[in-house]
């Protein structure tokens, strides 16, 4: 057989969805991949039944279907605080995952520089080598996941052509402030750097922390490509509905990026989802209390049962440190996780750039019986595996 490609040859499968079929196999309470375990809001499906019999079974515009693109244009020019034309500055995706991949794909040639924090959400390592870049891993220190604003910079002297923002961050939690992203703006335009943000969670952030849109900030709107997805902010991750919001420039790129990858994402979910894109704010601050709610409970639970872990300032994910299982792999510690104690995890290693390996991620988008009965397997950790290497 002839060989297969080189660009395939440095990544794994993901770990984070190798994760969630661990979980089915030893039947665990899955809190891996990040998706609920609730119903998107009953007025999403109850279109969606509508939209079965109505006549959406052929491919929408490649870009995004009209209304869709409207109602996100404009439910988004209020979020970002510049108004955003939907008939030159979206394309609609697969997922925020196509939406990063055209995002490197449109501004980024074989051997450019692309500045990524670390920890970071798993797919950036493979996109950067699928589009050819070289990623420049800039730490962020925890507790509060602060970047240290030298190490940055000279990141940034290395002259990449992108950074990329996951705000508010999976895995950590870290919400980035407005002063903190002032400082990564002037970098960006000090160094001609484009920024690339994942803002998925954007709708989900804990009080007091806010977020803040990169593009939203003074002459960023032109150097900024926003990528996000309506898979956390109405619960429909199987949707796989993403978009990219730029300036014109670079979505005339995107568009056949995105054209020639996936032609277009599914044109019935678009037309139903249209209904969450017109909700009023309130659904917005019922979707954050109630992961305030989702937090508490199961933040509560894990300092019940003594289990050291992080405090995220926004998304749904919380990462435990295992130091005192002596595990030298935290993959294997994952599976013993999920086959002894019954609950599903991420090694922290998928994370990081550097050799982290004792922490694994867990999220709480779940319901409550959900994250009670994974507390509750929790409860036996230290009976069910013992600390190796003591
Ligand atoms: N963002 C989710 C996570 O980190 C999963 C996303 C995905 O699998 N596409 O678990």
């Amino acid at each position: 057989m002839p060989a297969l490609s080189d660009r395939t040859k440095d990544f794994t499968d993901s770990v984070i969805r190798r994760m969630t079929r661990v979980s089915l196999k030893y039947g665990a309470v899955n809190l891996s991949q990040g998706f609920p375990d609730f119903d998107p809001p009953k007025e999403i499906l109850q279109r969606l039944a509508e939209v079965s019999r109505e006549d959406y079974n052929q491919y929408s515009i490649t870009w995004g279907a009209q209304n869709f693109r409207e109602a996100l244009a404009l439910k988004q020019s209020k979020y970002m605080g510049h108004p955003i034309n939907p008939n030159g500055e979206v394309v609609v995706t697969c997922g925020s995952t196509e939406a990063m991949m055209v995002a490197m794909m449109s501004v980024t040639n074989p051997g450019d520089k692309v500045v990524v924090f670390s920890p970071f959400y798993e797919n950036y390592g493979a996109d950067a080598i699928l589009s050819g870049a070289d990623p420049i891993y800039v730490p962020l220190y925890p507790p509060e996941f602060n970047y240290n604003p030298d190490e940055l910079e000279a990141a940034f002297k290395q002259k990449p052509k992108a950074i990329i923002l996951c705000n508010p961050s999976n895995p950590c939690g870290k919400v980035f402030t407005k002063e903190e992203l002032l400082f990564i703006a002037d970098l960006a335009k000090k160094y001609d750097t484009f920024v690339i943000t994942d803002e998925v969670y954007e709708h989900i952030v804990y009080e007091p922390y806010e977020h803040v849109y990169m593009a939203s900030l003074p002459g960023m709107w032109e150097r900024t490509i926003s990528c996000s997805s309506l898979s956390k902010t109405y619960s429909i991750t199987g949707w796989r509905l993403g978009y990219v919001i730029a300036s014109e420039e670079v979505i005339e790129v995107a568009k056949k990026v995105h054209d020639f990858l996936t032609v277009g994402a599914a044109a019935p979910l678009q037309e139903a989802a249209v209904v969450g894109l017109n909700f009023k704010d309130d659904y917005y601050k019922d979707l954050a209390r109630k992961y305030q709610a989702k937090k508490d409970l199961f933040l509560k639970g894990l300092d019940d049962l003594k289990i050291p872990h992080t405090n995220p300032q926004g998304a749904y994910y919380v990462m435990l440190d295992i130091s005192e299982f002596g595990y030298d792999s935290d993959l294997e510690f994952c599976e013993v996780l999920a086959e002894k104690v019954g609950v599903g995890a991420v090694p922290g290693s998928s994370f990081f750039k550097e050799p982290v390996n004792h922490l694994i991620r867990l999220h709480f988008a779940k319901r409550d019986d959900t994250l009670n009965e994974a507390l509750n397997r929790l409860s036996d950790i230290r009976k069910k595996i013992s600390p190796l290497h003591k």
